[in-house]
Formats: structure tokens, sequence, C-alpha cells
């Protein structure tokens, strides 16, 4: 048994400010003087940070779960990077350093800690590139070793997860990490077994095969998710820039998309001069893609920059439309000037969206009450979100 000692960078309900947990460490590296350094993700099962260990700074991820049902989980989650999984650590997913627990006013909480292995993508499954997603047999051969083949595609990864005999059962860009293009699955809490051997051989195909020729339904639907099979011209058009060199990309916010169909970037850096955007849905990606795809074509047939209507407004990063419904983009800027877009739930920027609106009809409202209104609404929600967390954390012993 080891000790494990954390220091957190800032207070939490749920927990001391140093908290001291006890368990088995999985390798040999020291990691038991551990600081955070940020929290990425919080919800009322589970908290989790990225830290260093004192001394050799070495990047980690502590998952804590703070709930009956999450230590259940996390336990579980645990034991399985140390056994079925174990010879995937450090490759197809982040290496293991160990599993403690600890009481804390009576609450039992457990802290599974991990390799940082970087963060998700922030645009989904198909538009990552097709060297990230899996990589066609030929390009290898020229370009590529083996080793590095097995390294750096999701969807052999999940084959490689599928041979140890475990269903991921939550794939999503949440739950991949990529680190210089390198990607690992994480987030083994509710997998389920697999059976057969999963001998499916994953490659580029001009058409969908019929799914009675694979042996794995369930790698069957994500290359089908992941467009790696013909069709599509955006497929297309990777396959072919992996053989005739880079394609060419246009920046939209901090993600590169492919330029087909899109105005040139010098149109896009006018029209969206921001780079806080927020795409993180498909719903939203679509609604803006397909207002610039319109535009673009606008702009073919020889229509003037100037004589276009945008018709979106960014309100905390996230498109809206019809801009007409908001007030002008420089005044929803003016007012939301301060909140940080990232620290929002898409349910708190539609109340903020709800705002806007109304003030847009009642032309006589002031600045001063919309950012009073906005500001109620934030605080209703946070204090909402806190104060459920809390009844879940507590109903929940
Ligand atoms: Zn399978």
């Amino acid at each position: 048994m080891s000790i494990l000692q954390i220091t957190f960078n800032e207070d939490e309900y749920w927990r001391p400010e140093q908290l001291q947990m006890t368990g088995r460490q999985f390798t040999d590296t020291a990691v038991i003087d551990i600081d955070t350094t940020e929290e990425i993700h919080h919800n009322s099962r589970t908290t989790v940070y990225r830290g260093q260990t004192q001394g050799t700074r070495t990047p980690l991820v502590l998952k804590f779960a703070h709930s009956f049902q999450a230590l259940e989980d996390l336990r579980r989650e645990a034991s399985l990077y140390q056994t079925q999984l174990s010879r995937l650590q450090g490759t197809v997913i982040p290496i293991c350093y160990g599993f403690f627990e600890a009481v804390h006013d009576t609450f039992p909480l457990g802290c599974l800690i991990l390799e940082d292995c970087g963060d998700p993508p922030d645009i989904i499954f198909p538009f990552l590139p097709m060297v990230t997603r899996f990589v066609c047999r030929t390009v290898l051969c020229h370009s590529m070793t083996h080793n590095q083949r097995v390294r750096i595609t999701i969807l052999r990864h999940l084959q490689e997860i599928h041979r140890c005999g475990v269903v991921h059962q939550d794939l999503r860009e949440r739950n991949v990490v990529l680190r210089d293009g390198k990607p690992r699955i994480i987030d083994f809490d509710r997998v389920s077994p697999h059976k057969g051997g999963c001998t499916m051989e994953i490659r580029k195909l001009p058409s969908v095969p019929h799914n009675r020729e694979v042996d794995c339904n369930d790698i069957y639907c994500y290359c089908y998710d992941f467009q790696i099979w013909g069709g599509t011209s955006f497929n297309g058009l990777f396959f072919v820039s992996v053989f005739t060199g880079p394609v060419d990309l246009v920046d939209i916010g901090r993600s590169p998309y492919p330029q087909e169909g899109l105005p040139p970037q010098e149109v896009i850096d006018v029209l969206i001069p921001s780079k806080a955007i927020y795409l993180k849905d498909e719903a939203t990606q679509r609604l803006l893609l397909d207002r610039l795809h319109e535009i673009n074509e606008e702009l073919e047939r020889g229509v003037a920059l100037e004589a276009i209507e945008f018709g979106i407004v960014f309100v905390l990063g996230r498109p809206f439309r019809p801009a007409s419904h908001y007030p002008p983009q420089g005044v929803v800027d003016d007012l939301l000037r301060g909140f940080q877009l990232y620290d929002l739930t898409p349910q708190q920027v539609e109340s903020v969206a709800h705002v806007l609106r109304e003030a847009n009809l009642a032309c006589s409202v002031t600045t001063e009450k919309v950012r009073e209104k906005i500001n109620e609404c934030l605080h209703y929600l946070n204090r909402y979100r806190v104060l459920r967390d809390k009844l879940v954390f507590s109903t929940s012993h």
C-alpha cells in the first residue's frame, strides 16, 4: 500500500484542500505527491483534474469519484486498466499509475491516476484527418512503420480493445484524447464484454460493404460513422490528399476545415473575426458550414461580399440564426464582454440568447437592464447546478 498526498489548486465542496489517499501503485514511477493544476471536467459523480508530480513534474490526469455508484464504476475501470487492457497501456490507452481511496466527512472517495495524453479533438470524428481515423494500406507501405500504424489510428485502437474482450460502449469525441496527433481512448466506465475475435480488416473501400460480410457490428458502425468507406466527396478529398500532398484547409475559429465548398480564408476572417467560436456539436457546425457554403455559391455567382448578409450572430461563441432576431453583433459582444465562454453550459448560452432575443423585441430596453438580466439568469443557472449536484450527491449515499 502507498500513501498519496494531493494538493488542490482551488476549493470544492466535496473534498478538503489537501487529500491523503491510500492504494496500490501500478508502476514504479513515483507519483506520491501531486499538485492539481486545472479542473477539466465536473459533474455530480466525478471530477477530473490535470496535475503533476512534485519534483519530476510528470503530467497526470486525476479522475475522482465522489458518489457511491461512481466509486464502484471507477474501481471497475481501474481494474480493467490493470487486467484485460493492461497490454494496451501507453499505446492505445493511457498508462495507469494507480487507484487510491480515502474517506472524507464519512463519504468515500476514489482516485484513478492516469498519464496525461492531451485533449479531445475539437472537431467531430469524420472531420479528423484520415491518418487519425485510420490509415489506408498503400500509404503505410511507403511512409509508415507497422508500429506507427498501430499507434495512430482511433478505429484500430478500438479494435485492439475489442480483441482484449472489451466493448467501449461510449466512443464519442470527448472519450478520445490526442497529443501530437496520437490518439488514446479513455473512459471505460460503461463497458460490456466482446464476443468473438474481431477479425474484420479495417480498410478503405470504394463503397459501404454489406454488414453480413463483417464479424463485428460495433466496428462496422464506427467505420460507417468515421466515413472511411466510399461515397461522400469529403471522404474522397482526404483520400486523394494522402497521395498528392496536403489538402487545402481553412480555419474557422481554432479548427481547420477542408476548403472545398467554403469561401476563401480572407472572406471567412471578415465574416467571423473572432477566434473564440464554439462548434462543439454537429448541429452548430452544420448551421455555420451550411451558411458558409451558401455564401461561397453567392460569391461564385459574382455577388460582392459587401452585398451579402451573413445572417448569423455569435452568442458566447455559438452561432445563432436568423441574426435579425438578435441585437447587432457589436452590441451582443459589448453586452457579453467578460464572460468566459468555456465556463458556460449549452443551456446557459441558450438562456443568454433568449434574453438577447427578448431585448431585441423590446427596443426601449437599456443596456444596463439587459446586462442585469443576463447576470441574473447565469447566476440562477450556476446556483441551480451546484444545488442539484449537492442534492444528487447527498441522496445517493
Ligand atoms: Zn469487435
